[in-house]
């Protein structure tokens, strides 16, 4: 956990659509479609590029709840979208899955 990581503080006391097993998903702040939900794991990685540091069983975790978070939005088509690196519209560094379905803003 990083002291200064706004992603860790929300891991710990956000507002959660649901959490299980070291991950929890939040309703984006500033959504830019219809359903926009973003899922984050309880370990601190700065981006995707650090993927590899998450155990190989965390990460087939990861992925499922991706699609158990999006199923249980009631989503059957949707985007997942993963932004790595400041200039591809990173913004929070803390690895962090988003979740779009519906019509784009
Ligand atoms: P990124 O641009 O890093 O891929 O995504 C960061 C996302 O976090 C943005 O979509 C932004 O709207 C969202 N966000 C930023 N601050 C907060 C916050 O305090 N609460 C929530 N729920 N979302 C946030
Ligand atoms: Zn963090």
């Amino acid at each position: 956990m990083a002291d200064d990581c706004l992603f860790c503080t929300l891991v710990r006391d956000g507002d959660h659509v649901r959490a299980a097993d070291g991950f929890v998903a939040i309703k984006d702040i500033a959504p830019q479609a219809d359903t926009h939900l973003l899922v984050l794991p309880e370990r601190h990685v700065p981006s995707f590029r650090e993927v590899g540091e998450f155990p190989p069983d965390e990460a087939q975790r990861m992925l499922e709840f991706v699609a158990d978070t999006a199923r249980e939005a009631g989503l059957e088509d949707y985007r997942v979208v993963v932004n790595v690196g400041e200039g591809a519209g990173q913004t929070v560094f803390h690895l962090h899955w988003h979740v779009l379905g519906g019509v784009a803003a």
